[in-house]
Order: structure tokens, then C-alpha cells, then sequence
């Protein structure tokens, strides 16, 4: 395909436009674990698109479905109406996720799926005749999509300090990343579980009757793959159980077989009122997210002694069919392929195979679990991700996408990577990691 020569009117302050005018790299096409490039070249995907193309690229099931349903019955009113498929990809979802969690809301991203879950996090309390409940907690390093709620419980300061108050009765818990303590450590790091109780100290400077909710990423992605020590998990859930708080799990990454299992909440063995997911939910392909509520909460919604209070909330493309299609040929190909249990037979591979970069390097630390992994880099005195970046752009020339946050390189393949991929991943990066300043 023929790249325009005007680029000047797409705008978005991270798209390649911006930082390469003159030279963009642009793919114009993708099968299975590869893009191709404007000019022809190969390029390994190990970041899944956006940790989201779990499936790997233009899969034939997908790709089948949602030419047939825009073929068929292209839109349909998600107000007072519906359509057959929106239900059946809700059952098929409910039936995948952790026992106890049964409904489905359908929202259009990550972003919308965390802005539903907190208003539905806020009204519950409401609607289940407890009072109003206005204050939630996130954790920092926390990332939450980029709309007002969710950069309000997020926890990168940098989002959201240009914003003025946002949410207000927002607190933030530590996050259990202890680089001093918890370097190269395999899978689940042993240091920091304790911190679960700074919940405890949160609760205790408010009435706990004003808490809401607590939302958290199980594995925090974005902010460079952040695993919790074991126990963190569950004794948040005691917590919050304790004082009548939801706890909010945002699988946005976490989810579709990312760490080996279909859900984070399986890995951990901690299921949480409410879990957000999006991105795996259609391999990436159709913008789509959802939020999967305990039935605890839908029973509130429909009976509880304030079922009365009308709570709108639902957007136009909710549960699309040609969305909804593409989610059920995703979770097929993903039932078909096994791909969801993948990540936990390749895992001690990935593991050896990221801790092989160990004595790279500028390498001051290596996080895995199931298939998503981080290689921490020194960063440059005085210049914050220059050392990341240059990696970054180093590692395309030589055949392989890897995503780069603050000085930490993220790994996600799609979970169709075969043994010979995570080699070339690993050894692209080793070589890289010799030529980089
Ligand atoms: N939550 C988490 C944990 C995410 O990783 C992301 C996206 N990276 C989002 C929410 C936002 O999703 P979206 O970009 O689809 O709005």
C-alpha cells in the first residue's frame, strides 16, 4: 500500500507522526505472530499490538465472524433492544470468569469499562440500601485508562496533575514494587504482602461506611509489569470484605490467558466483585470492553431496596454485534487453540529464557509471569528513557516490536509464540542491549 505523503492531520501526542515526521514506521499488515512494515519487512510481535492480540494477528474465526455479521445485521439499539449475539458472548464470558461473577456489562474500551465499574462501585451501595459510599482507592503506579475516573484512582501523578481535582476521596495504597528487595525475582517476588495492610490505614482515617470501592490492576501492566508478592491479593479481599468494600480487579491486561490462566483472579485465587476487561476481549480487533459484576451486585441493581433509582449508564456501541461476533469467534479460537492455559506450559521457558539477559548489559532487573515479562534498564543519568527508547527503536531495525515504559522494556507475545519466537525475542534484545549508550 502507498504511505500519503500529508501526514500532517492524524494527532495523537504518542502516534509516530509526532516524533518522526520525516520517517514514520507504519505496518500495513499482519498474520499471526508478525506485522509487515510500509517497506516490506517482517517484524516479531512481542508486544501482542498493545497486549492485546492474544490470538495473534487476522485469525480466519475473527476474521470470518465479523465479515459475516457486518454482512447480516450490522448495528443494533442496545437501548430497549438487543440482538442475539450480545447475549451469548455475555454467557460465554460469565461462564469463562471465576465463579461469582455472572453479569455482564458491555462498554467500547478499557477506559469505559473502568469509568462503568466505578459508577456502578458508587450507585451499588445505593441501590443496596447501605447509604452513600463516595470515596474509592487505587494504588499507585496504578494505570487505569485515560478518562477523568480512571486517572483519578490511577496512580501515575503525571496523568493526571494537569487536571485540576478530578475525583475527589481518592487515596492511593503503595505499591508492592521493592526493587531493593524483590530484583530478578521468578514469577510472584517474596517482598512486601504486608503492605496490603496500608488498606487498613486508609480505612481508618475515613468512616470505612464512606468506601466504596478498591480498584486495582493484579498484575500492574503499564507501569512495567508489577507482580504482587503471594497473600497481597487475598488480603486485600479480606479487607474490603471486613468493611463491606468492592474490590475491583482491572484485567484489561491481566485477562485472556495473559499469566497462563483466563483470569488473574484465577491465577491469584482471589475473586474480586467486579472485573474490568477489554483489549484480549476481541484479540484487539474491534474495540471492546467489559465489566463482569458478582451477583451480589446485579441482585442490588434488580431488587435491592433502592432498585428503584434509576442508574443510566450504557453506551451507544454497547455490545455491538459486530463487536460481540468477534468476541465469540475470539474466545472459540482461544478455546480451540488452548491459548488461554499457553502461557503456563511456555511459562518456565519465558522465565529462563528473560533470565538469561541477567548479565546483560544495563539489565538491573527481570519480572515474569505467565507470558508477559519486564527488563528493567539503568536509566541514563539526567535523561529518563532515552537508554529504553533507543532500545526500542534499535530492536524494530533488527525484526521485533517491543514496548517501552519509563526505562522498562515490556514483553507480551501473542499467546501463539512457539519456543523459537521467545529465542528471537530474547537474543534480539541481548544484542540490542550491547549496542545501546
Ligand atoms: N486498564 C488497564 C489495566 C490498561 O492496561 C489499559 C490500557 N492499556 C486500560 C485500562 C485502558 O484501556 P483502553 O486503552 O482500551 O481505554
Amino acid at each position: 500500500p502507498s504511505i500519503p505523503n500529508d501526514l500532517d492531520a492524524f494527532w495523537m501526542p504518542f502516534t509516530a507522526n509526532r516524533q518522526f515526521k520525516k520517517n514514520p514506521r507504519m505496518f500495513v499488515a499482519a498474520k499471526d505472530m508478525h506485522y509487515t512494515t510500509s517497506d516490506g519487512r517482517q517484524v516479531l510481535d512481542g508486544t501482542a499490538g498493545l497486549w492485546c492480540v492474544n490470538a495473534g494477528h487476522c485469525r480466519p474465526l475473527i476474521t470470518e465472524a465479523i465479515q459475516k455479521q457486518a454482512a447480516e445485521l450490522d448495528y443494533a439499539p442496545a437501548f430497549q433492544m438487543g440482538h442475539p449475539k450480545a447475549f451469548e458472548l455475555a454467557n460465554r464470558l460469565a461462564d469463562l470468569a471465576p465463579e461469582g461473577l455472572d453479569h455482564v456489562l458491555f462498554t467500547n474500551s478499557g477506559s469505559e469499562s473502568v469509568e462503568t465499574a466505578l459508577k456502578v462501585a458508587l450507585a451499588y451501595h445505593k441501590v443496596s440500601g447501605q447509604g452513600s459510599r463516595t470515596r474509592l482507592i487505587g494504588r499507585e503506579r496504578g494505570y487505569h485508562g485515560v478518562n477523568f475516573g480512571g486517572i483519578s484512582v490511577g496512580g501515575i501523578v503525571a496523568n493526571r496533575k494537569m487536571f485540576g481535582t478530578l475525583l475527589t476521596g481518592v487515596d492511593h495504597l503503595p505499591h508492592t514494587h521493592l526493587p531493593g528487595k524483590n530484583a530478578f525475582s521468578r514469577g510472584e517476588p517474596q517482598h512486601g504482602a504486608e503492605l496490603a495492610d496500608e488498606l487498613e490505614r486508609i480505612v481508618a482515617l475515613h468512616d470505612a461506611s464512606t468506601i466504596a470501592a478498591v480498584i486495582v490492576e493484579p498484575v500492574a501492566g503499564s507501569t512495567g509489569v508489577l507482580i504482587p508478592p503471594p497473600g497481597y491479593l487475598k488480603r486485600l479481599r479480606d479487607i474490603c470484605d471486613k468493611h463491606g468494600i468492592l474490590l475491583i480487579f482491572d484485567e484489561v491486561i491481566t485477562g485472556y490467558g495473559r499469566l497462563g490462566t483466563p483470569f488473574a483472579a484465577d491465577y491469584f485465587g482471589v475473586v474480586p466483585d467486579m472485573m474490568i476487561t477489554a483489549k484480549g476481549l476481541t484479540n484487539g480487533v474491534i474495540p471492546m470492553g467489559s465489566v463482569v459484576v458478582s451477583s451480589k451486585i446485579y441482585d442490588a441493581f434488580m431488587t435491592g431496596p433502592g432498585h428503584l433509582i434509576e442508574f443510566f449508564h450504557g453506551y451507544t456501541y454497547s455490545g455491538n454485534p459486530i463487536a460481540s461476533a468477534a468476541g465469540l469467534a475470539t474466545l472459540e479460537t482461544y478455546k480451540q487453540e488452548g491459548l488461554l492455559t499457553r502461557g503456563a506450559e511456555l511459562g518456565a521457558y519465558w522465565e529462563d529464557a528473560l533470565h538469561s539477559l541477567r548479565d546483560a548489559p544495563h539489565v538491573i532487573d527481570i519480572r515474569n509471569i505467565g507470558l508477559v515479562g519486564a527488563v528493567e534498564l539503568q536509566p541514563i543519568a539526567g535523561e529518563p528513557t532515552k537508554r529504553a527508547f533507543s532500545a526500542f527503536v534499535k530492536a524494530f531495525e533488527k525484526g521485533l516490536l517491543i514496548r517501552t515504559t519509563g526505562d522498562i522494556i515490556a514483553l507480551s507475545p501473542p499467546l501463539i509464540v512457539e519456543k523459537g519466537h521467545i529465542d528471537q525475542i530474547v537474543d534480539t534484545i541481548r544484542t540490542v542491549l550491547g549496542e545501546v549508550d
